[in-house]
């Protein structure tokens, strides 16, 4: 592993079928996954043809990208200097209504990036894919998962089937705590409601930029129930959010606090200082102008250069080349965004033994 170099906190292992996590099955779900002649999860979200989907000079023959590590490290990690790279799989488990089909998957889902990636190159780790569609399934996987400490994250879709916040959501938190994993939220869904508060989108365009709005209502959710202050050493990672429209929201939603507070008593900090402090988003997409002026008029309304986590979110895409960062922006804030950022995020980031 480098010495230095940026962390990669957001990357997409491509999984290239049902077939592949067949191994990883228990016998009753892979003999059911064959018999009913499951080929494939899929679900609308990136779907596998869409340009943003996929990097047009990442594709290989079939229009895929990094099924397997050798491809990931010749297209994401190799050519960035990439020290560590987190790898967050997005794959239609979490949409499945069935909650033993949704917790078989994960399991096999999370064992596979296990075998397949973490155990063929020591630069990579990973989030654990927990079964959403139960919250005592969902805390099942992260402590059977979190006794390998190359897990360094427990990962949520920003499209859940009840607020984020709701109190019965609580055990997930708890346990994410107590293995020191902060739980990143990933755009995404489960597919129970629209992605917008107004109905379904007719367009893929639609849907992309609703995720932003996904994003406020499960963060003003996670303020509001409390999560915040009933875990005080959780961390909150919003992924593949863009970042603009933090400020703006956040200074909306200190308004109304300040307005109607009482029916929230244990919001005792102001919503602005709990996201200071409590939450970080990852820096792709970055819906920011391309120019170092910008970049630092947003991070100053933002109130802090330690919120942005690096993160190339490949292979989508979100930038040409290799220009992950604005061009001109200051080295010591490209610094703290690839490196320190990420290493005061993550706690196990900064183990060096690996314990399996
Ligand atoms: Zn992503």
């Amino acid at each position: 592993m480098p010495a230095t170099g940026p962390i990669d906190c957001d990357l997409h292992p491509v999984v290239p079928g049902l077939q592949a996590l067949l191994p990883y099955l228990d016998e009753l779900w892979r003999e059911t996954a064959i018999r009913r002649g499951i080929e494939d999860l899929t679900t609308i979200s990136y779907p596998s043809r869409n340009p943003l989907s996929f990097r047009q000079d990442w594709r290989d023959d079939s229009g895929r990208t990094a099924t397997d590590v050798g491809t990931l490290t010749r297209q994401a990690l190799d050519p960035l200097g990439t020290r560590l790279g987190i790898l967050n799989c997005l794959y239609g488990v979490q949409a499945q209504f069935s909650e033993d089909l949704g917790q078989a998957m994960c399991r096999a889902l999370n064992d596979w990036v296990a075998r397949e990636w973490l155990d063929r190159d020591s630069r990579l780790r990973a989030s654990i894919i927990v079964p959403m569609q139960n919250v005592e399934m969902a805390v099942d996987e992260i402590d059977r998962c979190a006794a390998d400490r190359r897990f360094v994250q427990v990962m949520l879709l920003v499209g859940s089937e009840t607020t984020l916040g709701r109190r019965h959501n609580w055990p997930i938190y708890a346990a994410a705590e107590r293995h020191g994993l902060p739980v990143g939220i990933h755009a995404g869904s489960m597919y129970r409601h629209p992605i917008t508060p107004v109905g379904w989108p007719t367009s893929y365009t639609e849907e992309y930029v609703n995720q932003a709005t996904a994003f406020q209502s499960q963060l003003t959710s996670l303020i509001a129930e409390g999560v915040f202050a009933k875990f005080p050493n959780l961390t909150v990672v919003l992924m593949e959010s863009g970042v603009t429209w933090l400020p703006a929201y956040l200074w909306r939603l200190t308004k109304f606090w300040k307005g109607v507070r009482s029916e929230n008593p244990w919001v005792a900090d102001p919503p602005g200082s709990i996201v200071r402090d409590r939450v970080k988003l990852t820096l792709q997409p970055f819906d920011v102008p391309p120019d170092a002026a910008s970049v630092m008029r947003i991070i100053d309304h933002m109130g802090s250069d330690e919120m942005i986590l690096f993160s190339t979110d490949y292979p989508h895409w979100q930038y040409d080349g290799s220009d992950v960062l604005p061009a001109g922006l200051d080295p010591a804030l490209g610094r703290k965004i690839m490196e320190e950022n990420p290493l005061r995020t993550y706690v196990r980031l900064r183990e060096r033994e690996t314990v399996t």
